[in-house]
């Protein structure tokens, strides 16, 4: 069994997760990341979480699929032998960005199965194994947490299914940190903003724009290592008595101005 504590980041070899990855490795973390692509594709990514001193290990697995939740979780069991965290990062936008009055019911089925079904059935499935851990006296780092989006509080017209799911992972996140208080396994939620990604390429003028005009309080873009800070402070227990609480990194977008 690791002797360092064992972290699962969904959707770790690109973006935020990567970001998650890194900044947890430099904290003496073993990092799982999962994701869609071939495991040649993320030798770099693999490299950088390395260099940062923790070992790390890649799972090709959908997360909207049952059996690859499930392979995840078994391959981080024979490969570590423990699991302390689960973070659900893993996450797509509307497909197709259309405006709610014409979006369709493919998209609206295959956001909310990533990003929401996935999440709900992988924190079930890694909180059970931690619970079986505790429960034959391994002394785990043990929590969840959530990357949802400040799209919780935000609407965006042409990405409707994907604000609804961002929105519903606060209750996913109050749901879990309820149920799984009594193991002492704290669950956060945490809302980026507009983060420097490949999901946001598409629409950098739109924002660069946007910020230019006073959008943020903070008048530039997060970058993925931002939310990553967040998550090893998270990780070190530093929110302890906090569990349920959701975190925004977002350079004061939420705050209300006039
Ligand atoms: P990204 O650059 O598009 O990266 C998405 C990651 O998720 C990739 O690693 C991808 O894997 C993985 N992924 C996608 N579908 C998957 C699936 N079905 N199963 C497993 N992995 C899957 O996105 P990002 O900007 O880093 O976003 C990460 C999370 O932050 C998402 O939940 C997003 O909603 C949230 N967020 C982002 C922003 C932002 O401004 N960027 C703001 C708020 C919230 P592959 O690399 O294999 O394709």
């Amino acid at each position: 069994m690791s002797h360092q504590p064992v972290a699962l980041v969904t959707g770790g070899g690109r973006g935020i997760g990567l970001g998650i990855c890194e900044a947890l490795a430099a904290e003496g973390w073993c990092v799982a990341f999962s994701g869609l692509r071939d495991a040649s594709d993320v030798t770099e990514a693999l490299e950088r979480i390395e260099q940062h001193g923790g070992e790390a290990k890649y799972i090709r697995a959908d997360v909207s699929v049952a059996d690859d939740r499930q392979r995840a979780i078994d391959e981080i069991r024979s490969a570590f032998g423990r699991l302390d965290m689960l973070v659900n990062n893993a996450g797509i936008t509307s497909q197709g960005r259309d405006d709610i009055l014409a979006a369709g019911e493919a998209s609206y089925d295959k956001v909310m199965d990533v990003n929401l079904k996935g999440p709900f059935f992988l924190t079930q499935l890694a909180a059970n194994y931690m619970v079986e851990q505790m429960e034959t006296g391994v002394d785990l780092r043990a929590c969840v947490i959530n990357i949802s989006s400040i799209s919780a509080q935000f609407i965006s017209t042409n990405r409707g299914d994907y604000c609804l799911t961002k929105a519903a992972m606060g209750m996913l996140t109050q749901l879990w940190a309820s149920r799984l208080g009594e193991y002492g396994i704290p669950v956060y939620e945490i809302q980026p903003g507009l983060i420097r990604t490949d999901m946001t390429a598409a629409v950098t003028e739109k924002y660069d724009r946007m910020i230019a005009d006073g959008l943020l309080v903070t008048p530039r873009w997060g970058e993925p290592g931002d939310v990553g800070k967040a998550v090893a402070m998270l990780a070190r227990g530093d929110l302890a008595y906090s569990t349920g609480q959701t975190l925004t990194i977002d350079g004061g977008m939420h705050i209300r101005r006039l």
